[in-house]
This record gives C-alpha cells, sequence and structure tokens, in this order.
C-alpha cells in the first residue's frame, strides 16, 4: 500500500466509521485524524484523553495499573501491596517485565505479589485492620525490605477506607516509610491519572523526607526519569550516561531504589524518557529544587546521537569531548548493523498502537532500518503528547487516540501494513490475520531496545518478525471455516 493523500486518509476514517451510530460515530471522529506536520497544537486535529465511548473494545488499563504496575511497581527494594481483591495484583504481576539486580524475596521484590485478597467481610466492615496487620507481617517475613507502599485497588476508595492513617501509624510502628496511593482503577480515563496520582504520591511522601540530609554532589549528576529498565532498556542507557561522564544517582523506576528517588533532588539534571508518565515529577523538582529536565529518546542511532549531544550540551566541554568520542566508537557497529539489516526491512511499512510514548519515541529507530510508520496512536496520551508526534510522522498518515479494536483491526486490513506493533491484546488478532506483530510494551520478551545496545536487539527482532514464512503460509481460521462450508455446499 503506498502512502496515502490526505483526502484518501480522511476518507479512510469516514468510512470505517460508518458502521456506528450517529452519536458514537461523531464521538470517535475528534480521536481519528489524518496527521497535519503544518500545525504546532495537536488540539487542532486530534482530541485525547477523553472517557472511551461505552460499547466499543477499548484497550485502555486503570489508574492502578498506571501507578502499580508502571511507576511504583519496579522500585525494586519496597514491598508494594495491591490493597484490595487478589486479582488485581495477581494478574499485572510480572508482566512489564521490569528487569532489576538483587535476590527475590530477600532484598528486592520486584515480581511477587503482595495482596491483601479482600473478601465479602471487607468490603462490609473495612479493610483498615487487615492491611496493618498485613504490614506487620510483611515487616517479620522481609525485614529486608525498604519502605512500602499502598496501592489501592477499586474497593478501597468505594468502601471509603483510611489508609492514609493506618500508613501514617504503621511507617512509625516499623520505622520505615509506608506510603499510601489513591490509585483506585475507576479514577480518571485510563492508567495516565495513576501515572500522575504516582508521581504525586512521591512527592508528598518520599521526596520531601530527605530534605536537609547531607549527599556528596558531583558537576556530573543525573537521574534517569522514566525508564522502567524493560528487559534492560535502563541499563543500555545507563552504560551511554556513564561513558559520556556523567553519573547516574538515580533510575526511576527501573532497577531503582528507594534511597535513590530521595536523593534526586541533588542532581544537577533530570533526564526524562518517557515524558507522559513522569513528567509531574520533573516538573516539581524543576518548581521545588531548581532543576531542570530534558526529555531525550534513545530508541535508534539518529535519535540516540541528537539526544546524546543535547545531554553533553547541558555539561562542560569534558563531557562533550568524551561523548564525540563514545559516538565515534559505536558508529562502525551502528554501520554494520544497518548495513546487515536495511536491505531485508528497506520499504516495510508499521503500523503502531502502544501506551503513551513510544508510539512517536520508535518512530525514528524504523526509519533507521528503511521502514514507515503509516499509523501511530496512543492509549492514554494528552495533547502534549500528540503535539510531540505531529513533526516525527509523515503528513497525511494517520493517526488515532484511544483506538477501538474494531477500527484497529479496519485499519490494519485497509491499510495493509507489514508489520503491527502493539500489545498482547492485539498480538494474536493480527497474527491470525497473517500480519507479523511485535509487542512494544513489553518488547515481546526480548529487549533491552533502548541505547546501541538496544538497537542491535530491535533491528534482528523487527528482521525476524519481518522474514518469518509463518505468516505468509497462514490461513485465518476463520477463512478455513468458509472454505469447507463452500466445499460441503458444492
Ligand atoms: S479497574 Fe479496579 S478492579 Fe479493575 S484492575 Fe483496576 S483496580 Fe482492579
Amino acid at each position: 500500500m503506498t502512502t496515502l493523500s490526505r483526502e484518501e486518509t480522511e476518507a479512510l476514517i469516514a468510512e470505517v466509521l460508518e458502521v456506528y451510530p450517529e452519536k458514537a460515530k461523531k464521538d470517535r471522529a475528534k480521536h481519528l485524524a489524518a496527521n497535519d506536520t503544518s500545525i504546532e497544537q495537536s488540539k487542532k486535529c486530534i482530541t485525547s484523553n477523553r472517557k472511551s465511548l461505552p460499547g466499543v473494545m477499548t484497550i485502555r488499563g486503570c489508574a492502578y495499573a498506571g501507578s502499580k504496575g508502571v511507576v511504583w511497581g519496579p522500585i525494586k527494594d519496597m514491598i508494594h501491596i495491591s490493597h484490595g481483591p487478589v486479582g488485581c495484583g495477581q494478574y499485572s504481576r510480572a508482566g512489564r517485565r521490569n528487569y532489576y539486580v538483587g535476590t527475590t524475596g530477600i532484598d528486592t521484590f520486584g515480581t511477587m505479589n503482595f495482596t491483601s485478597d479482600f473478601q465479602e467481610k471487607d468490603i462490609v466492615f473495612g479493610g483498615d485492620k487487615k492491611l496493618t496487620k498485613l504490614i506487620e507481617e510483611v515487616e517479620q517475613l522481609f525485614p529486608l525490605h525498604n519502605g512500602i507502599s499502598v496501592q489501592s485497588e477499586c474497593p478501597i476508595g468505594l468502601i471509603g477506607d483510611d489508609i492514609e492513617s493506618v500508613s501514617k501509624k504503621s511507617s512509625v510502628v516499623i520505622g520505615k516509610p509506608v506510603i499510601p496511593v489513591r490509585c483506585e482503577g475507576f479514577r480518571g480515563v485510563s492508567q495516565s491519572l495513576g501515572h500522575h496520582i504516582a508521581n504525586d504520591a512521591i512527592r508528598d511522601w518520599v521526596l520531601d523526607k530527605r530534605d536537609g540530609q547531607a549527599f556528596e554532589s558531583t558537576p556530573y549528576d543525573v537521574a534517569i526519569i522514566g525508564d522502567y529498565n524493560i528487559g534492560g532498556d535502563a541499563w543500555a542507557t545507563r552504560i551511554l550516561l556513564e561513558e559520556m561522564g556523567l553519573r547516574v544517582v538515580a533510575q526511576w523506576s527501573g532497577d531503582g531504589t528507594l534511597a535513590e528517588m530521595m536523593n534526586t533532588p541533588k542532581v544537577k539534571l533530570n533526564l526524562l524518557h518517557c515524558y507522559r508518565s513522569m513528567n509531574y515529577i520533573s516538573r516539581h523538582m524543576e518548581e521545588k529544587y531548581g532543576i531542570p529536565y530534558m526529555e531525550y529518546n534513545f530508541f535508534g542511532p539518529t535519535k540516540i546521537i541528537e539526544s546524546l549531544r543535547k545531554i553533553a550540551g547541558f555539561f562542560d566541554d569534558s563531557v562533550k569531548e568524551k561523548t564525540e568520542a563514545m559516538i565515534a566508537r559505536y558508529q562502525p557497529m551502528m554501520d554494520a548493523i544497518i548495513a546487515k539489516y536495511k536491505p531485508r526491512l528497506q520499504g516495510k511499512k508499521v503500523m503502531l498502537y502502544v501506551g503513551g510514548l513510544r508510539p512517536r519515541h520508535v518512530i525514528g529507530a524504523y526509519e533507521d532500518l528503511g521502514m514507515e510508520v503509516i499509523g501511530t496512536g496512543y492509549e492514554f496520551a494528552h495533547n502534549d503528547d500528540y503535539d510531540r508526534t505531529i513533526k516525527e510522522m509523515g503528513d497525511a498518515t494517520l493517526l488515532y487516540d484511544d483506538v477501538t479494536g474494531f477500527e484497529l483491526e479496519e485499519f490494519v486490513k485497509r491499510l495493509k501494513p507489514d508489520m503491527v506493533g502493539s500489545g498482547i491484546k492485539e498480538k494474536y488478532i493480527f497474527q491470525k490475520m497473517g500480519i507479523p506483530l511485535r509487542q512494544m510494551h513489553s518488547w515481546d520478551y526480548s529487549g533491552p531496545y533502548h541505547g546501541y545496545d538496544g538497537f542491535a536487539i530491535f533491528a534482528r527482532d523487527m528482521d525476524i518478525a519481518l522474514s518469518n514464512p509463518t505468516f505468509k503460509n497462514l490461513t485465518p481460521p476463520w477463512k478455513k471455516v468458509d472454505a469447507e462450508e463452500v466445499k460441503k455446499a458444492a
């Protein structure tokens, strides 16, 4: 399928929306657009961060998922209690592949599930006593943890439990931070509000606690903000920052610790990868502590080099020199990867549908391999994310916000990309349609994809998916049935 004109993209949107009743059609039309690279503000072309339409199949998560699953969960030396019924914690356990170093169950707890396992009596009589007892048990069984967060599931807000009071009292008893997080799943329109609530809890219950304490600074102290170390992403990032001569004081939050977070207000620069999930705390640290933050993109050599130079520009000449030397040292490796994979991937078209950052951040990495992103969209972006996206995508390419299962399938059927980059909920649908899919939330059990090391793996994985002969030979089950029925009828 060749690139569409604006009129063709708009006609495609109108055609897909045709199936909806008038009200739904009007609502969904605001979330679908042909990209317009001439505008500065995306609100002129697309609406985002609105409640999903009842009756359509949204792919979004909840506020609890945004707080526990994304922001708090990877802080490895804390125990994160999924407070409420067992399911929310169990089904979200370890799914994001936030790698960490440590001994699980002794000094790190990332892949474990701690839950208050609410029963009917807890809903009727309240769960505060149960939470107090659970915190005591956690302290007895896992004495080397450095703090606890209480991640509220839906019922906690509905029955009005006072988790703040329990947390304060328990914190005194165990002598460690106990942090209540009001991230009940029903809050907001998606996991996005969970990120915000989680950031606010860190602001109110973590950062202040270290104010005034001694810290040995260097002029090169930075923090990595919004890297969850999926498949080792933050490690691949840290290697580069350290080679530039910077000292990474904290990783937020992949493979990170409570002490690292507490020390972050002492750094010279916050480096922000996932803008959507951690812009709130970055802005707070800028306002309260005067620490500037800088957005960067470590996907694919073009964006990596651009970002390295931007970061180095903040520091003195010694960092700039080391950065240039590092870029030169890695260039042959990047050239070799591109020489190997670009001839195989050149001209292949991709459609993306991911969370709040990757739908724009990975575009450059695909382009480095000669591939083209012909459609992109976010589960939980706000308009400041689309402002940043319109410049990355080609003019008149398709943008879709909180796209429904039906719409995404129809767009894919009509645009016929060579590959889809999305999540587990979309994976098997498109694979059964004979289209390769790479999971772009979890890296499909692979990674890292960040940094130079990550690009080598990214390129290999895209090639593995696209060169896999399975998909060309696949007849979707629903087409098979048709063929058999036709045979029988004949
Ligand atoms: S919406 Fe509520 S019940 Fe569902 S997973 Fe989120 S917190 Fe749990």
